[in-house]
């Protein structure tokens, strides 16, 4: 991707839509790290990048992921790596995280943009041998059967609820997103200890992959926490009510088309952020 010169993103780098990415800067913006904004529009500067091989992982999809983060979050997933590894799991595929100053990431649901989001694969069968770069562009294998009501049980695995675990359990993370019929199986085969089913939130898609969403570091008083997730579990009603979309009718096609998504507005201290050299 061709480098851009930073006076000509001003206008974008305000107001993003889709283009965000061919339009980024493709180094991160220097100094200490500091996020800006929250997980609907935020950047972030001195973003760190995840490396492509470390003990127990690899990034993977190369040629339209991106693979920048606060360096605590970064950080967190080379122990999550290594400490998935010391429970015998295959390396671990990692997924996006953020642009080199964060900002819409295109393609990608909402968040992503602050260097506290990444994406990890639910594929837990080995063995994962190194592959070289050029060969990472396939696709994960969905965990969820095609109606959404359940996982494929050929598919799910014991080392499934050790992976979700540990990443429940590093140190920062705020929630982890999967499938309503991922969150579903946990909620059945899970015993004994059960608290970090809190940190496990349903969302839509996430079949084959999970997100883990880091609180806000420390020190980073422009950066902005989502609300506390619910208490409890959430093995209850509020899972449910998931399934129960699936049984409610399809709303008929609009007459006109929907008008497009608006764009992302960043806090005006991310102008500088994406215009440092
Ligand atoms: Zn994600």
């Amino acid at each position: 991707m061709k480098h851009i010169r930073a006076a000509s993103l001003l206008p974008l780098a305000l107001l993003v839509g889709t283009s965000a990415f061919a339009a980024s800067p493709t180094t991160p913006a220097p100094g200490p790290a500091r996020i800006v904004g929250s997980s609907e529009a935020g950047c972030i500067a001195g973003a760190v990048r995840l490396p492509d091989n470390a003990p127990g992982m690899q990034t993977i999809r190369l040629k339209e992921s991106t693979f920048w983060g606060h360096p605590d979050v970064i950080r967190h997933l080379l122990d999550l790596a290594r400490t998935a590894k010391a429970a015998s799991l295959p390396d671990l595929y990692m997924n996006d995280i953020s642009l080199p100053r964060g900002g819409p990431l295109a393609g990608v649901h909402a968040s992503h943009q602050r260097g506290v989001d990444a994406d990890v694969w639910l594929d837990v069968i080995g063995p994962h041998p190194v592959i070289p770069a050029s060969e990472r562009e396939f696709e994960p294998q969905t965990l969820v059967r095609a109606d959404g009501r359940g996982i494929i049980p050929e598919r799910w695995h014991p080392e499934h609820v050790t992976l979700i675990k540990l990443a429940a359990n590093l140190p920062g993370v705020d929630r982890l997103l999967v499938n309503p019929a991922i969150k579903k199986q946990l909620c059945e085969v899970v015993t004994g200890d059960r608290n970090w089913l809190h940190k496990v939130r349903p969302w839509y898609g996430h079949t084959a992959h999970m997100h883990l969403h880091f609180s806000c570091p420390a020190g980073q008083t422009e950066c902005i926490d989502q609300p506390p997730a619910p208490a409890g579990i959430g093995c209850d009603a509020s899972l449910d009510w998931w399934f129960a979309q699936l049984d409610s009718p399809k709303p008929p096609p609009p007459k006109t088309p929907p008008p497009p998504p608006k764009p992302v507005v960043l806090p005006p201290a991310c102008r500088a952020i994406m215009a440092a050299p």
